[in-house]
């Protein structure tokens, strides 16, 4: 019934227990999930979940966060997204939530690696997963330009405000809730998940990170993304079967996932 859209099952806190997840996430009727590439050096763990379990997908990128690992190349990643079981290309985008020390201009390798993502999603018409933290207007300015409009994807475990998110769907992208949703100081990001287009509302754990409530702190599993449609579920006044029923027809629509 459910999908998780952007989950770590590669992390070792969730590979270290795999079989128990794979359970608990049937008993919670998540059906599917998107296991995210942050580096290519774990890509190959990435794409082996999803070779050996028909439920789990893969991406292949590298995170903005991930100084000190090997760069991507349009080439590279193009090679890597041909495999059938590798949906999307990412997480890329951009974080200048912890510059330590360094101005925005210093960031400029963030922002070419960002462009070698968004030119390989144009070239493979794979979409693209986004990660943006604390630089939501470099990161439109950037998807616009080298995008070109034809780019699409998601916005990731979204916390900007209502204008961004719109902005974004205004470029055709989706929008991503995780558990933050159910945070009690996401009150801002509640009106944001009330105000946008339905049809680009996906939802997500971010797993390990950011269980939601009543697991805020605790180790986060898909299991858990029905405690996100829920609240979704609350704040649209519908059934969270309604909330399961149009996040999965989002997401198998955006990533292309067999019906
Ligand atoms: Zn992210
Ligand atoms: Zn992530």
């Amino acid at each position: 019934m459910f999908i998780d859209s952007h989950c770590h099952l590669s992390f070792p806190e969730l590979s270290s227990q795999l079989p128990a997840i794979l359970q608990a996430m049937q008993t919670a009727q998540v059906e599917q999930a998107i296991c995210i590439s942050t580096t290519l050096e774990e890509f190959p763990s990435v794409l082996a979940l999803a070779e050996s379990h028909p439920q789990l997908w893969a991406s292949v990128g590298v995170h903005p966060d991930n100084e000190g690992v090997r760069e991507p190349s349009v080439d590279e990643l193009l090679r890597l997204a041909a495999h059938p079981k590798v949906l999307a290309i990412g997480e890329t985008g951009l974080d200048y939530y912890r510059l330590n020390g360094r101005s925005i201009a210093d960031m400029e390798w963030q922002r070419e690696r960002f462009r070698v993502h968004i030119r390989a999603a144009r070239a493979c018409g794979k979409p693209l997963v986004v990660h943006t933290r604390s630089s939501s207007f470099d990161t439109l300015q950037v998807l616009k330009d080298e995008g070109q409009g034809a780019v699409k994807g998601v916005f990731h475990c979204f916390t900007e405000d209502l204008a961004t998110a719109q902005a974004a769907v205004d470029l055709g992208f989706h929008i991503s809730f995780s558990g933050i949703l159910t945070f009690k100081n996401a009150e801002g990001l509640r009106e944001v998940a009330k105000a946008l287009p339905r049809e680009r509302v996906l939802i997500e754990t971010d797993s390990p990170y950011l269980a939601p409530v009543p697991f805020r702190g605790k180790l986060n599993t898909p299991a858990l993304v029905p405690h996100v449609a829920a609240e979704l579920a609350r704040l649209w006044d519908e059934s969270i079967e309604t909330v399961a029923a149009i996040t999965r027809r989002n997401t198998g629509a955006l990533f292309g996932l067999p019906a």
